[in-house]
């Protein structure tokens, strides 16, 4: 959905575009009601139930009374096992201070950029890339300048061509890794570099982490293990994806102390706070026993990435690489011979998969598709059979 020129729509929403995965759950959903047997591929959640200790913790906290406004930033304790948690992972010692909560990594997303974007600015991301950068950055007056991740270097960008799109408006450059929606993990050498960009540019960075613990491999290099970045550094995370908590909505930033008064007044005039015994019940996350529910649950998605990326590259017309980090695969179907929008919807009708064509990330994901792979192993196996006979009637 894009908002069109309308007389009593703001300006500032005209051409903006939504998020396409909720848009194609709706219409899933509603061929389901209808009686169509549908494989859902299409949204971004985990499709376990958040771990046991946090949802124990959380009908704990409504009982005792948490169901009243919170601080603005967040509750202190939350915000304190927030920085403990990264400062322990990462080499770095992050003040509690500047962790600033808020419903849900989009609305931190929201938050940074409309205090600290002025009409006027570019900001930089790498692209195809989660929708809501381009909303906020076009919302926020400013201009998005897309750069384009390479399937042949594992959907990781070119730092030359980074360096080529920095001008004197340059604001803020936005990283994603590991990335929605391909999959793509860039390498600490990456965001050394992109640090030394940003250095010498004097550019703040936004990264957004919120991937961070969803890997297949080695943990994923993160701007806080570069050095001397902090400063220029807002760091996006949340619980939803980790956690399985979607529909908590609760997610984070790292602020610098400079730019912080201005983001958590944008949090103040905007939601308020965030729900409180969402926060409480939060602080279990961090345990050992949520902990193991969480490595369970990534071993699973690992089994099934593996299943499903062969699976599609049996499928001739498909070409499919095997991503290292978040649960999404980014299968080029350019051998289909079909625009990406083309193939989403007759995929939908047809076959009964619902999945994201590549352009609901931007241009740049054209002779792509967006498949999810928070999906049982039983309804992948049959999401790849039905794909299969598919592309035979193509
Ligand atoms: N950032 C990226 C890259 C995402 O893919 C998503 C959700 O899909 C978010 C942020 C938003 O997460 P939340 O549900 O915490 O708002």
């Amino acid at each position: 959905m894009k908002i069109e020129a309308k007389s009593r729509t703001a300006r500032r929403m005209q051409g903006i575009a939504g998020e396409a995965a909720f848009q194609m759950l709706s219409r899933a959903n509603e061929l389901e009601r209808q009686g169509r047997s549908i494989i859902h591929l299409e949204i971004g959640e985990p499709d376990f139930d958040t771990p046991e200790p946090v949802v124990s913790a959380g009908i704990e906290w409504l009982k005792k009374g948490a169901t009243h406004y919170a601080a603005v930033a967040g509750v202190p304790e939350l915000r304190q096992a927030v920085a403990r948690h990264l400062s322990q992972q990462h080499s770095v010692s992050i003040d509690w201070k500047n962790v600033l909560v808020t419903p849900g990594a989009k609305m931190m997303i929201f938050a940074i950029i409309h205090s600290i974007v002025d009409p006027g600015d570019e900001v930089i991301f790498a692209a195809p890339a989660y929708p809501a950068y381009e909303a906020a950055i076009r919302m926020a007056g400013a201009t998005p300048v897309p750069i384009k991740l390479e399937e042949s270097k594992q959907f990781r960008f070119s730092l030359d061509e980074l360096a080529r799109n920095i001008t004197a408006h340059t604001k803020m450059i936005i990283v994603n890794s590991p990335q929605n929606p391909t999959g793509g993990v860039l390498e600490l050498e990456d965001l050394q570099r992109l640090g030394d960009l940003a250095r010498k540019h004097d550019l703040l960075v936004l990264s957004d982490e919120i991937y961070s613990e969803i890997s297949y491999g080695e943990r994923p290099a993160s701007m806080l293990d570069v050095p001397k970045i902090v400063d220029r550094l807002l760091l996006v995370n949340g619980f939803s994806k980790t956690f399985a908590m979607t529909g908590w909505r609760l997610g984070y930033g790292i602020v610098p102390s400079d730019t912080f008064p201005a983001t958590e007044l944008f949090v103040n005039n905007s939601v308020s706070s965030t729900a409180t015994f969402t926060q409480r019940a939060a602080l279990e996350a961090f345990t050992p026993d949520t902990g193991k529910a969480v490595n369970d649950m990534i071993r699973e998605f690992q089994k099934r990435r593996d299943v499903f990326v062969d699976g599609l590259n049996s499928i001739p017309g498909i070409r499919c690489l095997k991503p290292s980090g978040a649960f999404y695969l980014f299968p080029n179907i350019t051998g289909l011979g079909k625009r990406s929008e083309v193939i989403a919807e007759r995929l939908l009708n047809e076959a009964g998969v619902a999945a994201l064509p590549g352009t609901a990330f931007g241009r740049y994901g054209e002779g792509y598709m967006r498949f999810s792979f928070a999906n049982s192993l039983e309804n992948i196996e049959s999401a790849i059979e039905r794909i299969r006979n598919f592309v035979t009637t193509l």
